[in-house]
């Protein structure tokens, strides 16, 4: 069967969240199919990609580190044009990151920004590691680890023996909230309820994706 024919996943653009419940709970869909195995692989095919060809009208922004088991479209069970995806090493957020984002809230309309951590991550546990022993990496690693660390010291002052998943929430938290705080643009979506910022922390042994933080209305 060629792609154009493939009934499971035809292109049409259907049930295309435009609001922030409605773009929250496929998001979380999407994440329950591939816990379970069943992963449907949506828009993925021929017929998607031609339909795509002259725009894009992405439903959710993922802002996530870019550990190489953090692949955003497979973890939500997403395709082509379902996700604007910005990622650095330990989600960190620098101008070019918020203008990324800014693009997306301003011109595509997003309805939703994820900041997407996990469990165990490296960047975050370098940045425990250059806190405890007061030594820098070399190189651009640096800029990364002077980053989160606000975040791991914010960690600490709750629990001196938090650990690098309690880092984790944090600076999910930090991240998303001064994305909010530092750009306008974004914040004017949020108050007028036209996007919503969550940061959800990622489990690498079952692949679920649990809230930490939310600005912005999910319900029903
Ligand atoms: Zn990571």
């Amino acid at each position: 069967m060629s792609g154009e024919e493939d009934s499971s996943s035809t292109g049409v653009v259907v049930d295309l969240p435009s609001s922030p419940p409605e773009a929250w709970a496929k998001l979380m869909e999407g994440n329950a199919r591939f816990v379970e195995g069943t992963s449907s692989h949506p828009n993925q095919d021929s017929a998607r990609r031609t339909s795509l060809m002259s725009a894009q009208n992405p439903f959710v922004m993922i802002f996530g580190c870019s550990d190489s088991r953090l692949a955003a479209e497979i973890i939500f069970d997403l395709g082509l044009g379902d996700a604007f995806v910005v990622r650095t090493a330990g989600h960190v957020l620098d101008n070019t990151a918020l203008g990324s984002l800014e693009y997306g809230v301003e011109y595509l309309k997003v309805p939703l920004i994820v900041v997407l951590g996990h469990d165990n991550c490296g960047a975050v546990t370098a940045t425990k590691g250059a806190v405890a022993t007061g030594e820098m990496p070399a190189g651009f690693v640096r800029d990364l680890v002077e980053r989160i660390t606000p975040s791991v010291l914010a960690s600490l002052r709750k629990d001196k023996d938090s650990d690098v998943n309690a880092m984790v929430e944090e600076h999910v938290k930090q991240t998303a909230a001064r994305l909010v705080e530092n750009s306008p643009i974004i914040a004017d979506a949020v108050a007028r309820q036209r996007t919503a910022v969550v940061g959800l922390t990622y489990r690498l042994s079952d692949g679920s994706a649990d809230l930490v933080y939310s600005n912005g209305s999910l319900g029903r």
